[in-house]
Order: structure tokens, then C-alpha cells, then sequence
């Protein structure tokens, strides 16, 4: 059973038909959780899903989504043949070691559906003026995702590229702009001259991790 790419790209229109966030960090978000499902559920024993993650592994922030999932016994004998692997390679090619190391079989995926998502965000603005509609209706774009999104564009060319970087622009400022100020209204906070020692940060109290989230493709407002 093969990790079929259904199960980590999802529909143009369902991203974009909810409002909240940035519309590739949601994606994000759904694929990481069913890519998990699926790895330690249905694909747990199926040899070529195995023989991946042998050869990758996980990062760390992956590993930690992992042991969080209730499915403990497959994330271990996941583990469990990773490192018999590696032991096996210790023993036979101890200087090919270092090639199982710095990858993630979800990173990976991810990286994939990412793509995908955006080359189908751009051609489908390209072609149905209607989305074009619902695009410019989204919250905003973080910034890893926007530049996603104007590399797929530029990939693509063609004669709406333009009316699209355009239409990205706007809502990447949608909410570039905010968190500029918000995190200026966080840092003034500490500036004694304005008198604001014991104010309540309201609003801004997010503004560090809203700022961190926006330039990490990290986005958790849905
Ligand atoms: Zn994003
Ligand atoms: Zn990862």
C-alpha cells in the first residue's frame, strides 16, 4: 500500500472554503495528521512504508508528533527495525552511517504536498476566475507559504501570473502588516518611557509567538 498522494494534498477549494489562517499551514496541518494516521495505522506493517522510514527516520519535532499519537506499539516497531537497521549498518558500512541521518520520511511528504498544493493553487487562479474570488477571501499567508506560492507561479508563468503575485502580495500583507505592529506594540511594552509597566499586553500577548508562526510556516489560528 504506497502512500498514495490523496492522502496528503487536499482539495483547492475545501483550503480555501475555511477562512482562518493561512490556507498552506492548514494544509500542513491535515497532511501531518494523516500522513501519522496512516503510517501508524493501515501502512504500519506494509514492507515499502517500512523500508522508508528505516532509510529516513524522523526529525525531532516528528518524533515528538509521533509519541504523541495513541498508537504507541507501531511507533515502536518502527523504532525497532530503524535501529536494527542502523546496528546492521554499524557492523557492515560504519562510514555510510552518517547518510541515515538529517532526514524525515513526514518532512519529506510534507515537502511534496506543498509543492503540489501550490502549483494547484496557481493554476486553478489561472483558470476559474471564481477561486480567484474565494483566494483573495483568505485570512492571510505566512511567509514561507507566500514565497511557496510565488515560485510555483513563477514556475508556471503564463498570462494571469502577474494578476496572481499581485493577488498573493495582498494577502501576504494582510498580514505582514499586523504583525509588524503588533510585535512594535509588544517591544514598546518594555520601554519605560511609555509608562506601561503593569498595563495589560491585551491583544499583543501573542504578538511573539503570532510574529515566530508567521515566518516558520507555523500558522495555528484554525
Ligand atoms: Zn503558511
Ligand atoms: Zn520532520
Amino acid at each position: 500500500m504506497p502512500l498514495r498522494e490523496s492522502i496528503y494534498t487536499i482539495p483547492i477549494n475545501d483550503l480555501f472554503s475555511e477562512k482562518c489562517g493561512c490556507p498552506l499551514c492548514r494544509a500542513a496541518a491535515i497532511a501531518e495528521k494523516r500522513i501519522s494516521d496512516f503510517i501508524l495505522g493501515p501502512a504500519m506493517m506494509e514492507p515499502d512504508i517500512r523500508m522508508e522510514t528505516n532509510r529516513l527516520g524522523f526529525c525531532k519535532e516528528h518524533l515528538s508528533f509521533l509519541a504523541n499519537h495513541k498508537n504507541r506499539l507501531s511507533l515502536a516497531l518502527m523504532l525497532q527495525s530503524r535501529i536494527k537497521e542502523i546496528n546492521e549498518e554499524a557492523n557492515a558500512k560504519p562510514k555510510a552511517l552518517n547518510a541515515k541521518l538529517g532526514h524525515c520520511f513526514i518532512c519529506e511528504k510534507l515537502e511534496i504536498a506543498e509543492k503540489k498544493n501550490a502549483e494547484s493553487i496557481v493554476r486553478t487562479f489561472s483558470e476559474n476566475r471564481d477561486f480567484r474570488e474565494l483566494f483573495s477571501e483568505a485570512e492571510g499567508l505566512c511567509f514561507p507559504h507566500y514565497a511557496a506560492l510565488l515560485s510555483a507561479a513563477d514556475k508556471a508563468g503564463g498570462k494571469a501570473k502577474k494578476e496572481f503575485q499581485k493577488a498573493a502580495l495582498t494577502l501576504f500583507k494582510k498580514k505582514s502588516d499586523k504583525i509588524e505592529s503588533d510585535i512594535d506594540g509588544f517591544c514598546a511594552m518594555f520601554d519605560y518611557r511609555n509608562n506601561t509597566e503593569g498595563n495589560d499586553f491585551g491583544e499583543l500577548k501573542n504578538a511573539v509567538e503570532n510574529a515566530s508562526s508567521f515566518l516558520s510556516a507555523d500558522c495555528k489560528e484554525f
